[in-house]
């Protein structure tokens, strides 16, 4: 399956929940959100549907994500079920880490086969600052848990926020020297009503090299290529790799072959744009195996090229934790 532009479609996202157990400043505002009515969301059926519309049209890797997959109910037997549909090769999970400690190992078992955790500070007083509550132990303990249950590579995000986090980006650095891990710093993107939060305090990926390098020294660079959107590194004699994840100063629209399925039944045709095609109504209105495929294929296919916030233009339905990153 392609696009307009010819970026061919392998990578399907899939938003578990609009719920999550932690409240990150860049991704939820302070009052809160209106989440979904349940029945508004995808049952686990619906949800399995599409993901066997998506591989017979050629999507090989699924990444669960959220609001935070693991409080979805069920979650080890979905990802059983996602790891039997044919054309599945690979399932990764995008998580903050806090259940992993119980379900790292029953994931693992069930199929999953790879994890990011987020994790923006090891500091216990910034984390509980910037996930507005958050115990940061619980993440390491999950990290553990998901290296022992074979959950490799273990990829650690951190989203950098003037004023939150942005000199932890050294420390988070040298976890690199000791462990096989690959740390990757992503720029802070402006999404409704946290999109003016976001661009006051984005840190461009370019200022936290020049912070890691000066306490740390050289990076030495490995893919530069853009086939991955982080650009990754490594410090000398280190186990682990760094990756820089730029969609604000060094966007990577070109390469970018993703799509975005929301726990509402939206597939959302760029990240950084309002633009998407409702699958959840005609799903329900009783279309046709063979219809779904079609409006699937269909809505794939006018991916817009880009976004623009070059143009001052950020989206405004959604904020991140309704959409899945
Ligand atoms: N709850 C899970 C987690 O935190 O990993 C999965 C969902 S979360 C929305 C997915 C990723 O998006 C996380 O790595 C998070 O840090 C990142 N994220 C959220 N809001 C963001 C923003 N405004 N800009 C950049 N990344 C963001
Ligand atoms: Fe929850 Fe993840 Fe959003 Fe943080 S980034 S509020 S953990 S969904």
């Amino acid at each position: 399956m392609k696009d307009q532009y010819g970026r061919e479609l392998t990578d399907l996202r899939i938003s578990l929940t609009d719920r999550c157990n932690l409240r990150c400043v860049y991704c939820m505002p302070a009052e809160g959100i209106d989440f979904r009515p349940q029945d508004e969301l995808l049952t686990d059926d619906e949800l399995l549907l599409l993901v066997r519309v998506a591989a017979e049209l050629g999507v090989r890797k699924v990444r669960l994500t959220g609001g935070e997959p693991t409080v979805r109910p069920g979650i080890v037997e979905l990802v059983r079920e996602i790891h039997a549909t044919s054309g599945i090769d690979e399932i990764a999970m995008t998580t903050n880490g806090l259940l992993l400690e119980y379900l790292a190992r029953p994931l693992a078992d069930a199929g999953l086969n790879r994890i990011n955790v987020s994790l923006d500070t090891t500091d216990p007083d910034k984390f509980h600052r910037i996930t507005r509550g958050g115990k940061v132990e619980k993440v390491l303990s999950g990290i553990a848990a998901a290296e022992a249950a074979g959950l490799l590579p273990i990829k650690l995000n951190s989203v950098v926020v003037r004023g939150f986090n942005e000199d932890d980006v050294v420390s988070l650095a040298a976890l690199t020297v000791e462990r096989p891990w690959e740390v990757r710093y992503i720029e802070m993107m402006p999404f409704g009503s946290v999109g003016d939060f976001a661009e006051a305090g984005v840190v461009k990926s370019e200022e936290t090299m020049e912070k890691i390098e000066a306490a740390l020294g050289p990076l030495t660079p490995l893919d530069l290529s853009g086939e991955d959107p982080a650009r990754t590194y490594r410090l000398m004699g280190a186990a682990g790799v760094l990756g820089f994840i730029s969609p604000i100063s060094q966007p990577f629209c070109a390469k970018c072959g993703r799509l975005r399925l929301t726990a509402d039944g939206r597939l959302r045709l760029c990240l950084l744009r309002d633009d998407e095609a409702d699958l959840l109504t005609p799903l329900r209105a009783g279309a046709t195996y063979a219809e779904m495929k079609e409006i699937f294929r269909a809505a794939a296919y006018r991916r817009p090229f880009g976004h623009a916030l070059a143009e001052k233009m950020f989206p405004q339905a959604r904020v991140m934790i309704q959409i899945g990153g």
